[in-house]
């Protein structure tokens, strides 16, 4: 994927495949018979851990850093590294990692199980919000995480402008500080939408209710007007757990959007 200069690479950390009725628990299948073509030949739901690398002039960026070495919803991290490598990518020459939000599964790799930072030129960033509600106020295992790197972080003061090309825009809700990654380059913008959405079928509906959100209420509403800036726009996007970290459109369609990749 290029956008002008940049160039996004997904970095898998694992990838799952479930009965989507299981994923979104208390769907229907009646529910999902109008979104079977967001599932897999076997009628699965396909949902990734990972992140995303963006490189461009000065800058080698990663945008998430994954599960790390362990399991949640049946899906095995650890691949993060080896397909770093694979992309040509050492852990020394990351030079940025920008947090979408501080959920453990979007920080992995972010430590060693020793305590040391995995990528030791990296600065660390993220909202201020989520290091207010992660680190200070709800401490959990994400805190335990993050606390031998605290000092590698610059918390961004406003949304905009971060790093050449990169901009965040706050999309709260599905945590107090959420963010939304801007790419761009020239005419040419891409967006990394974090958790905003989990699966496709949020940004086409937005009856769907999204998982996990720390104050559903603003992240529906944070993800409504997404949906509505993006729809037509011909913008390519990409969230933190889509099926293979692929990025897609949203386009207008006859009575309902529709998510093509
Ligand atoms: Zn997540």
């Amino acid at each position: 994927m290029k956008v002008g200069e940049l160039r996004i690479d997904p970095v898998i950390d694992g990838l799952g495949r479930f009965e989507p009725t299981k994923a979104f628990r208390g769907t229907t299948p009646e529910q999902w018979a109008p979104h079977r073509d967001l599932l897999d030949e076997d009628g699965r739901l396909g949902f990734a851990m990972g992140g995303f690398l963006i490189r461009g002039p000065g800058q080698t960026t990663l945008v998430d850093l994954g599960l790390g070495p362990k399991a949640f919803l049946g899906i095995e991290g650890g691949g993060f590294l080896e397909e770093l490598a694979a992309l040509g990518v050492g852990p020394s020459e990351v030079t940025d990692v920008i947090f979408t939000h501080l959920h453990f599964d979007h920080i992995g790799w972010a430590t060693t199980v020793d305590g040391q930072p995995v990528f030791p030129s990296a600065t660390y960033r993220c909202a201020p919000a989520d290091w207010e509600h992660f680190m200070v106020e709800h401490p959990d295992q994400e805190a335990d995480m993050l606390a031998p790197i605290r000092d590698r972080f610059a918390l961004w003061d406003a949304p905009g402008p971060l790093l050449p090309g990169v901009d965040t825009l706050a999309a709260p809700g599905h945590t107090p500080g959420s963010t939304v990654v801007v790419l761009s380059s020239g005419s040419e913008r891409a967006m990394l939408l974090g958790d905003v959405a989990h699966c496709p079928v949020e940004l086409v509906d937005d009856e769907w209710a999204s998982l996990f959100d720390v104050d559903p209420v603003l992240a529906a509403r944070t993800r409504v007007a997404l949906n509505r800036e993006l729809e037509g726009s011909d913008i390519p996007v990409a969230a933190a757990h889509f099926p293979g970290l692929r990025f897609g459109r949203l386009l207008r369609g006859e009575g309902r959007r529709r998510w093509v990749v």
